[in-house]
């Protein structure tokens, strides 16, 4: 997440007696502003930050409120970065070193870590420390006099570092300031004026602080085996003062024109920076040793916070001026601060195979099982549905057929009783007929022609049967005998309606309305009378029956109805199934391609841990070798002094016995000239 570097002021206490005569910094809150001495601020010089500390104030302090969340952030895998900023003797190596009674922000950080790990139980950490000095744009090693003139390299997996600076595995805090000690120690060697060289160096103590989760057993890889590193810098700065201020020349000039350039670069950094991302093209980190070293702190993967130190004497109002500047463009740089885990091939092996069984267990256990039980599933139900839309198709068609049948039957019947309602028809004009033939009424009555209205085909009343062309009765005028309306029976029958009942009953009558026929055959109306009888209980039979099938019919047409209800809603259902089937299809689809990808995946996985197994057992191999290879050395520099020891004590002898012989040879001289004064 970006946030914003943490950009604090403290003021020291004022070192000289007198007191200011025009101005003097005042410090509100977090606030430092100029102002004139009796009266108001002066304008443009007041300047606003996270802290504004005064000259009461400590550096536990300073600590708390500026420092601590940058160390407690290193320890949990953030890089952090804490330095002082301000011109000589404004107070920078007071507050990262500290005084006895007060002790500075490294010595109070590097406790700090160690009673923070101490309480971290889930995790191991191996703590590396560093001290180092740029003097004259060159790096020296604080902890190992010898390295010096070190030059900066960057790797992929270590970043930017210092080649060849010894690194000082620590377990405790008290190793820790022993080491520094030791580092001021040397940094004294030979050196007559240790003020001026610390005014012109930068120092940087640096602590590595790698962890790794204790393996719980877990099988949680991300807690366990990933592993953090991040890098901590604390750093006291040259000062800041302008070089003509130095004003000496010679080897001091040439000590100033570097650290102008270090801190030079340092200020440009800080420019580029806070101008925004547009301007951020290209920030010229490589251009000191100094800035390359920060690169990380400075707008980059870290936690920073920076103490600018002012002195409050009026004399040095111009170097707070610039010190305040400085901190003012700081506060604009916004870092970006991650925790850094690295996967070491241990731990991404693990990674790996604890996703391979979390794959394995996918396709092999449940996952797999599910799938196929879902493919049954499916494969089931789509058999099912298949089978229902057979079954349901065939009592479709049955249906169909019965209906036909049914309506084929009903036609057949309807026919039938059409025929027999005309045979009917024609047995009832021929009795009624026979009626007005025996009407004593009609005997009498005139015989008016009827006045025919024009039928239509509907109005059927009663239809000529073959029995009624008999020959010898009823010459009626054919239009009357062929079809006649109601209003024409009526007309013809003066209000009588032809009754079946009555039909019956009603006695034989000759007709009388015409000339009178003599010769009736007797035998043939009785035939007549035998054979309508017949009709009339075949009629009723044929009514019975009719209304059997009437009703039959009705019957048979609410079942249709009913059926044909059932089969919309079947048709409903199937297609519903359809549906559903076709969505399971594509369900099965869709699992069958994950399975294949999962698959896939999982070839790809084993095929990286295959390869990874390889490469682990080429550096075990390569490690062995190299044992192997430093055993060997060990044993040879023991041999080596065995045999120097050896030569050592060869030497004395010879040596003692050459001081023996030099000895002899000086008495036998000592002789040999008393003897020759003795002679002459
Ligand atoms: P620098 O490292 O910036 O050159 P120093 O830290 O050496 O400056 O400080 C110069 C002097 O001022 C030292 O004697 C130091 O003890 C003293 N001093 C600086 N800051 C404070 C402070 N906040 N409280 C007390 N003394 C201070
Ligand atoms: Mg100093």
């Amino acid at each position: 997440m970006a946030e914003k570097i943490c950009v604090a002021v403290r003021v020291r206490p004022s070192i000289s007696e007198e007191s200011p005569s025009g101005t003097f910094w005042k410090i509100e809150d977090n606030r430092i502003s100029l102002h004139k001495l009796h009266g108001t601020p002066i304008s443009g010089l007041s300047y606003a930050f996270d802290h504004v500390f005064d000259e009461s104030c400590s550096n536990s302090k300073v600590y708390e409120l500026l420092t601590k969340d940058v160390i407690h952030a290193a320890v949990d895998g953030f890089n952090g970065t804490a330095f002082a900023y301000g011109q000589t003797s404004s107070g920078k190596t007071f507050t990262m070193n500290g005084s006895l009674n007060d002790p500075g922000i490294i010595h109070r950080a590097v406790n700090d870590v160690f009673q923070k790990i101490q309480m971290i139980s889930d995790r191991e950490f191996l703590i590396r420390v560093s001290y180092m000095e740029i003097y004259n744009e060159e790096i020296n090693d604080l902890f190992a006099v010898e390295n010096q003139k070190l030059p900066i390299h960057e790797s992929l997996e270590r970043g930017i570092f210092v080649a060849g600076l010894r690194e000082e595995i620590v377990n405790n805090a008290e190793q820790v300031i022993k080491l520094l000690e030791s580092g001021e120690v040397n940094r004294h060697f030979g050196e007559t004026n240790m003020n001026a060289r610390s005014s012109r160096s930068h120092t940087i103590f640096r602590m590595v602080i790698e962890s790794k989760g204790i393996d719980t057993g877990s099988g949680d890889y991300s807690s366990s085996d990933a592993i953090r590193v991040s890098v901590l810098n604390l750093v006291d700065l040259a000062g800041s003062e302008r070089i003509a201020k130095t004003g000496a020349g010679g080897v001091r000039l040439k000590e100033g024109k570097y650290i102008n350039k270090s801190l030079m670069v340092l200020g440009n950094v800080i420019n580029k920076l806070s101008n925004g991302a547009k301007q951020r093209a290209h920030i010229p980190y490589r251009d000191s040793k100094l800035t390359r070293i920060l690169q990380t702190a400075l707008g980059g993967n870290a936690k920073t916070s920076i103490i600018c130190t002012v002195a409050p004497e009026e004399v040095h109002i111009e170097e707070t001026k610039g010190t305040l500047q400085f901190a003012s463009r700081a506060k604009r740089i916004t870092n970006c601060a991650q925790v850094n885990e690295i996967l070491t091939d241990a731990a991404l092996l693990k990674r790996q195979q604890l996703e391979i069984e979390d794959l394995r267990r996918k396709l092999q256990g449940s996952r797999s099982e599910v799938l196929e039980q879902e493919i049954l599933k499916l494969r089931n139900d789509m058999l099912k549905y298949e089978l229902e839309r057979e079954k349901l198709e065939m009592e479709l068609e049955e249906e169909r057929r019965s209906h036909k049948e049914r309506e084929q039957r009903i036609r057949d019947q309807q026919l039938k009783i059409e025929n027999l309602s005309s045979l009917v028809s024609d047995g009832d004009r021929s009795s009624s007929q026979d009626s007005m033939k025996e009407s004593p009424k009609d005997e009498c009555n005139d015989f008016k022609t009827p006045c025919f209205k024009e039928t239509s085909n509907n109005a059927f009343v009663a239809k000529r049967s073959n029995y009624s062309e008999l020959p010898d009765f009823s010459p009626l005028p054919d239009s009357f005998s062929n079809v006649a309306d109601e209003d024409t029976w009526f007309k013809m029958n003066k209000g009588y309606i032809a009754d079946l009942d009555s039909l019956q009953t009603t006695p034989a009558r000759k007709v009388q309305s015409f000339p009178p026929q003599d010769i009736t055959p007797d035998c043939s109306n009785d035939n007549y009378k035998l054979e309508l009888q017949n009709l009339k209980t075949q009629l009723e039979l044929v009514i019975k029956e009719k209304d059997e099938l009437q009703r039959k019919l009705e019957e048979e047409v609410q079942i249709n109805r009913r059926l044909m209800g059932e089969i919309s809603e079947l048709k409903q259902e199937l297609d519903l199934s359809n549906n559903s089937l076709e969505s399971s299809a594509q369900r099965y689809g869709n699992l069958e391609r994950e399975f294949q990808k999962l698959k896939d995946e999982r070839d790809s996985l084993l095929q990286t841990v295959s390869e990874s197994s390889k490469n682990i057992t080429f550096l075990t191999d390569q490690k062995e070798n190299i044992l192997k290879d430093l055993n060997c050395e060990v044993q040879r520099r023991k041999d080596l002094e065995a045999e120097i020891k050896q030569f050592s004590v060869a030497f004395a002898s010879r040596q003692r016995s050459l001081a023996s012989i030099h000895g002899e040879f000086k008495s036998k001289i000592e002789k040999l000239r008393a003897e020759n004064l003795v002679r002459y």
